[in-house]
Formats: structure tokens, C-alpha cells, sequence
């Protein structure tokens, strides 16, 4: 079972499922956010290896986003194209003429640099061939002939929930990969209200143990796991870089290409006038520093083109973007930063004893390989 955000700070402050799964570890997360960690649990490989990292990234070639330099749409009157629920059903409109059959969102990337970018998750990386040619958790379960569910992402968290317990109830799988994601949603929003989050976290207990009960009712050998991708880290400051790079004057596409993600932001460098201006601005920030290319390869991000970016810039636990390209303000709680921060730890619960304790969550995958091969 993926509880989303289920980070190991939460499972120690309230004891989450403490009797229910006894073997419990925490885990370092993925560098990066959800859009790069689920890819690594799915397949047990580096970003550099299944290439998903940050979603949006700078190839103004291939760039399937190149309409909106004729759609115009930051100058419609009143900026209605710029609300939140305005972007989510343009985003759907984009997904359905594209035919992208992965999580695909606009955020708030600014209409007029979406030509400069192309898209990492254009395909389900859940369904079968979804990371190829690297294989996922769906290729190696056809591969091995198991009766499995691995839930859909798309269908609401509480259908998924009884979707497995039914599945386990009839018995009709040997493989179940359950997949919830609203605590994520939900801890964005109140990590900083402990009653909320003991509150919340007896629901997914209740779950859980309910799940438990019918796996030991009804199989001799019943292992049930839960698994997270990262914590959640409390808001305690802000940064508007944007402002900052947008005060230099530069051209955006011609001088320099950047996505700002809530806890970093990525360079692309288009010539050396514009890479002196924007490192001596990045080099000077007191809450943030730039990535060094053995962080890079130890976060396993170090793309030979550097896709993904030429510099990543990281901000300090608990320091936002804001405004940034993912949202106008910052949040109560984000991740996506140091792995090495505690708040930062995913966890890997259970009620088995595992061969070898998970100390990425790229280990999940060789865990699930016991229980599949
Ligand atoms: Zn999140």
C-alpha cells in the first residue's frame, strides 16, 4: 500500500500502525518530487536510468506545448486563464487532444514559455511498457504470470481502497500494489496542525488493519507493506527568486530557460553573458545553493544532456518558491528537498520481517521482486 507523504517523522510522532506492522524503517526519498519517486519505486532504477525527474523540462525542438505561442492567452482580459481551476480543465483539454494518457497538469507554468518545454510524463507509468524500455512493476508481474491489481491512479482514493480489499477478500490476486495519494493533499495543507494529522492517520490505520484482517483470513501467507515516496517539511520561509532573475533584464528562450519548482529552480544557459548575470545571483542566495555534480550522481541525477537542467538550484528545508511555476503561494507544508533532512525520510512498514532493510526507495522494488519471482 503507497501512502503518499507518508513520511517517517509522522510514523514516529504518532505511532502510526505501531502493532499492526512491527518491521518498520525509515527510508531516504528519491531527490526530486513525486514525478521522480514513483517512477524509482515502480522499476527500483535511478532517474538517470527511467528519465523522469522534475515533469516540465527545456526542448523548444521537440516541445509538444509549441500552439501556445499563437494561443496568447496571458493577454486575455482579467487573467481568467491564469486561475487554478481554469488551468486544470485546459490541462484535460491538453491531455485529451495529445492523447497523453500519463498525470499531466499546466500548474503555473507562464502560456508563453510552455513552447520552450517538453513533458515527462506523457505516458501511464503504472501500465505495462509505462517506463520502457525500462521495465516497471506491471511489465515484471505479466512477465511472471501472477494474478495482481495494481491500482488506478486516475479513480478516487476510497474506490482504490475497496477495489483491494474486495480483490483480497475473493482471492482472485496473489499481487496487490494499492495506491492512495489525498494524504499528500492533505498534509500540504495542515502539517503544521498535529490533531489534524492524528485524526487523518486513524483513517488510514482503520484501513489498514481492516485490509490485514481479511489478507489473514483468507491466505496462509499474507505480507502487507506500507510504503511511502517522502515526508513533508513545514513552511518556514519564502523566496521569490523569480523576481529576483526577472530584474536582470535577460530574454527568456533567447538568453536563459528555467523552470522554478517549489523547492528548487533549474537553468538552462543560452549564452555566457547571461550564465555569468544568473550564477551571481544564484551564488549569492542565503537560503539556498546549487547542486554539486557529486550531489548530482549521488542523487543519481546526473543526465549527460543535462535534461533536466544545466544548474539546480536547492533551497534550504522549509524555504518555498514562491511564486513559482507550480503554484502563485507558498504551502503549509513541501517536499523536494535534502534527502538527507529528516522530515524529508519516507518509510517501508510491514507485518513480515523484510530479507534486506530499504534504505532507498528505489529498494522497494527488489522487496515487491520477492514477493512476485
Ligand atoms: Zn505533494
Amino acid at each position: 500500500m503507497f501512502i503518499d507523504a507518508l513520511g517517517w517523522e509522522i510514523i514516529k510522532k504518532h505511532d502510526f500502525c505501531a502493532q499492526s506492522l512491527p518491521f518498520r524503517y525509515p527510508v531516504k526519498m528519491q531527490f526530486g518530487y513525486s514525478s521522480t519517486a514513483i517512477p524509482t519505486i515502480l522499476s527500483g532504477k535511478k532517474p538517470v536510468e527511467h528519465k523522469h525527474f522534475s515533469f516540465y523540462y527545456y526542448d523548444p525542438v521537440k516541445s509538444p506545448f509549441k500552439i501556445f505561442k499563437y494561443l496568447l492567452l496571458q493577454y486575455l482580459p482579467g487573467k481568467i486563464f491564469n486561475r487554478w481551476r481554469v488551468r486544470h480543465i485546459l490541462s484535460k483539454i491538453i491531455k485529451k487532444i495529445y492523447g497523453f494518457t500519463g498525470y499531466f497538469e499546466l500548474y503555473n507554468m507562464p502560456y508563453e514559455r510552455l513552447p520552450f518545454f517538453d513533458y515527462c510524463e506523457k505516458t501511464d507509468i503504472f501500465a505495462e511498457n509505462g517506463l520502457a524500455p525500462v521495465k516497471n512493476l506491471c511489465d515484471v508481474l505479466n512477465e511472471n504470470n501472477k494474478k495482481y491489481l495494481i491500482s488506478d491512479w486516475r479513480k478516487p482514493q476510497a474506490f482504490n481502497i475497496e477495489q483491494m480489499k474486495r480483490a483480497v477478500k475473493e482471492k482472485t490476486i496473489e499481487f496487490g500494489f494499492l495506491y492512495t495519494a489525498d494524504f499528500d493533499g492533505f498534509l500540504h495543507d495542515n502539517i503544521k496542525d498535529a490533531g489534524a494529522i492524528a485524526k487523518e492517520a486513524k483513517k488510514y490505520e482503520q484501513s489498514i488493519e481492516e485490509l490485514l484482517q481479511i489478507g489473514n483470513d483468507n491466505y496462509e501467507d499474507f505480507t502487507l507493506a506500507v510504503i511511502s515516496d517522502h515526508g513533508m517539511t513545514p513552511l518556514r520561509g519564502t523566496l521569490d527568486l523569480k523576481a529576483q532573475i526577472d530584474k536582470l533584464g535577460l530574454k527568456f528562450g533567447e538568453d536563459y530557460a528555467a523552470v522554478f519548482d517549489s523547492t528548487m529552480a533549474r537553468f538552462w544557459f543560452l549564452n555566457s553573458p547571461a550564465r555569468e548575470q544568473i550564477m551571481r545571483v544564484l551564488n549569492t542566495q542565503p537560503n539556498a545553493k546549487l547542486l554539486t555534480q557529486e550531489e548530482k550522481e549521488e542523487y543519481g541525477i546526473d543526465f549527460e544532456d543535462n535534461m533536466f537542467g544545466e544548474e539546480i538550484l536547492l533551497l534550504e528545508p522549509g524555504v518555498q518558491t514562491a511564486p513559482c511555476d507550480m503554484g502563485l503561494c507558498a504551502l503549509p507544508g513541501m517536499h523536494g528537498y535534502s534527502p538527507e533532512d529528516k522530515d524529508s525520510y519516507a518509510c517501508y512498514l510491514s507485518n513480515k520481517a523484510v530479507s534486506t532493510p530499504p534504505e532507498w526507495v528505489g529498494d522497494y522494488f527488489n522487496l515487491m521482486l520477492e514477493h512476485i519471482k
